[in-house]
C-alpha cells in the first residue's frame, strides 16, 4: 500500500498559503490553514499576473473564479517620466497569450485573494483556521505542534510556511536570515477609470521611467478603477505594508518629472505605502518536516511583478514533490526546494537589474532610452519568453 500523505500544517492564508492548500487539496492532501487575520486583510493595491501565474492559476482551477474581476491589458506602454515621451510598447493581449498559452492580466489584490479563498473552502481537504497567528512551534516524534498566539493549537506531520515577507516560521528555518531595507519606499493608490485623461485612460500597463524613481499604473475591478503605484529612492524603512503615505513627500521625488508625467500621482488620493526590503540568501528553505513557501522563501523587489506568481507556482511544485514522496515531508521539501531555487533565484536577481534600469539618470538614462526605442515589439516580447514561457514552476 503506498503511503499516506497526513495534515499539512500551513501558516499564513496570503496568495501562497491559500494556492499550497489548494493545490495539496487537488492531490487529496489534508491542510490547516492557519491564518492570523480573518482571511480578509487584502485590502491593498493591484496585481499583475504574467501568464506564468495565471497558467499555474489555470492548473489549481481558479481562472473562473478571478477572470470576472480581471482586466487583459493590450500592452505595457513605457515612457521616459522626465520628458513624457513613449519610448516602447510591449504587446500583451492577444499576442502574449497565443505565445505563452494563458493570458496576461491585471486584478485587485482582494479579488485573487477572495477566488483563492473560495476555492480552497469548496475542497474537501482545506480546513481554514482564521484569528490563529502562529506564534510558536514544537516538532515531537513525527508532529509537528503549532501554537498559536490566543492559546489554540493545530497538529500535522509537517509545515509550511507561507507567512510572508516578516515570516515568523523563517527564524526557525534560518535564525541568522535578515531583512535589510533596500533604501527605496513605494506608494500605490486608485483613482476611478471614469475620470482619466489619456494616456492613461488607455487600457495598458503604463510605466514610466526616470532617475531614482517610477511609476505603474493598470486597469483593475475589470476596468472600473486604476491601480497606481510609484516607487521612490531615499528615506528610512518601516515594518508594515499599509502605512497611510504622505503625498508630498511622495510629489517631492517627482518635481522635475514632466507635466504629463506626473499629473497623475497629483489626482490620485488615499496613498498607502511601504518600504522595500531584501531577504538576505537562505542557505535553506526547509528543516526537517518545515519548509518555506512565497515571500517567506524568496521574497523578490516588485520591478519584474513576479511576487505572487512565484509564490503560486511554489504551490504546484511543493504538491508535485509531497506526491512524489509520500510520507516523507523533509524528503519532499529537498526535492521542492531543488525544483524552484534555480528560478526564484534568477526572479530575483533580475528583478533588481530591472529597478536598477528603471531609476537610471544622466547619460546612461539616455542610453537606456535608446535602446528602448531601438527594439521591435516582438524582440521586446519574446525577451521574456524565459519567465512567462511554459517551462513549468521549476
Ligand atoms: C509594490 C509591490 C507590488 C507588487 N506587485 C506584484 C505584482 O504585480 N505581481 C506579483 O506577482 N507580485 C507582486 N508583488 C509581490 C506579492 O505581493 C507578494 O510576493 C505575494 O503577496 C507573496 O505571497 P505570500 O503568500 O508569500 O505572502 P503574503 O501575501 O504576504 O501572505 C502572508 C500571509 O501570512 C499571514 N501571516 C503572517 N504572519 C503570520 C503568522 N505568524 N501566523 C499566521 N498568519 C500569518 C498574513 O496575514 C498573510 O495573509 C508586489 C509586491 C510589492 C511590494
Amino acid at each position: 500500500m503506498p503511503k499516506r500523505e497526513r495534515r499539512v500544517l500551513i501558516a499564513g492564508g496570503g496568495i501562497g498559503g491559500l494556492a499550497a492548500a489548494i493545490a495539496l487539496g487537488r492531490c487529496r492532501i489534508e491542510t490547516s490553514v492557519l491564518e492570523r487575520s480573518g482571511f480578509a486583510e487584502e485590502t491593498g493595491a493591484g496585481i499583475q499576473l504574467g501568464p506564468n501565474a495565471t497558467r499555474a492559476l489555470k492548473a489549481l482551477g481558479v481562472m473562473e473564479a478571478i477572470e470576472p474581476f480581471a482586466f487583459r491589458p493590450e500592452a505595457i506602454s513605457i515612457h521616459d517620466g522626465l520628458s513624457g515621451r513613449r519610448l516602447a510598447s510591449v504587446p500583451l493581449g492577444k499576442a502574449a497569450e497565443e505565445r505563452y498559452g494563458a493570458p496576461y492580466l491585471t486584478l485587485h489584490r482582494a479579488d485573487l485573494h477572495a477566488g483563492l479563498r473560495k476555492i480552497a473552502q469548496g475542497l474537501g481537504p482545506v480546513e481554514l483556521r482564521p484569528n490563529f497567528a502562529v506564534a510558536g512551534i514544537e516538532t515531537l516524534a513525527g508532529e509537528v505542534m503549532a501554537q498559536g498566539a490566543e492559546g489554540s493549537e493545530a497538529r500535522g506531520a509537517s509545515l509550511i510556511g507561507a507567512d510572508g515577507l516578516w515570516s515568523t516560521v523563517r527564524s526557525l528555518v534560518e535564525p541568522e536570515a535578515s531583512l535589510r531595507f533596500t533604501g527605496a519606499r513605494a506608494w500605490r493608490a486608485l483613482v476611478p477609470c471614469a475620470s482619466l485623461p489619456a494616456p492613461f485612460d488607455a487600457p495598458m500597463v503604463g510605466l514610466w521611467l526616470g532617475p531614482r524613481a517610477h511609476l505603474v499604473h493598470y486597469p483593475v475591478r475589470g476596468g472600473d478603477d486604476l491601480n497606481v503605484v510609484a516607487v521612490a529612492e531615499g528615506g528610512t524603512g518601516s515594518q508594515g505594508w499599509n502605512q497611510s503615505g504622505d503625498a508630498e513627500a511622495l510629489l517631492s521625488s517627482f518635481t522635475r518629472w514632466a507635466k504629463d508625467s506626473k499629473s497623475l500621482l497629483e489626482r490620485a488620493a488615499g496613498w498607502r505605502s511601504w518600504s522595500l526590503y531584501r531577504l538576505t540568501p537562505l542557505r535553506r528553505w526547509s528543516a526537517g518536516p518545515i519548509a518555506l513557501l512565497g515571500d517567506a522563501a524568496h521574497p523578490v523587489l516588485p520591478y519584474l511583478a513576479q511576487g505572487a506568481a512565484l509564490a503560486i507556482e511554489d504551490a504546484l511544485a511543493l504538491a508535485a514533490s509531497m506526491q512524489a514522496c509520500p510520507g516523507d515531508p523533509p524528503a519532499a521539501f529537498l526535492r521542492y526546494e531543488a525544483l524552484r531555487r534555480p528560478r526564484t533565484a534568477r526572479v530575483q536577481r533580475l528583478s533588481r537589474r530591472f529597478g536598477r534600469i528603471y531609476h537610471l539618470g544622466g547619460p546612461m538614462r539616455l542610453a537606456r532610452n535608446l535602446v528602448l526605442e531601438r527594439r521591435n515589439q516582438e524582440t521586446a516580447l519574446k525577451s521574456f519568453d524565459w519567465l512567462y514561457g511554459a517551462a513549468g514552476p521549476g
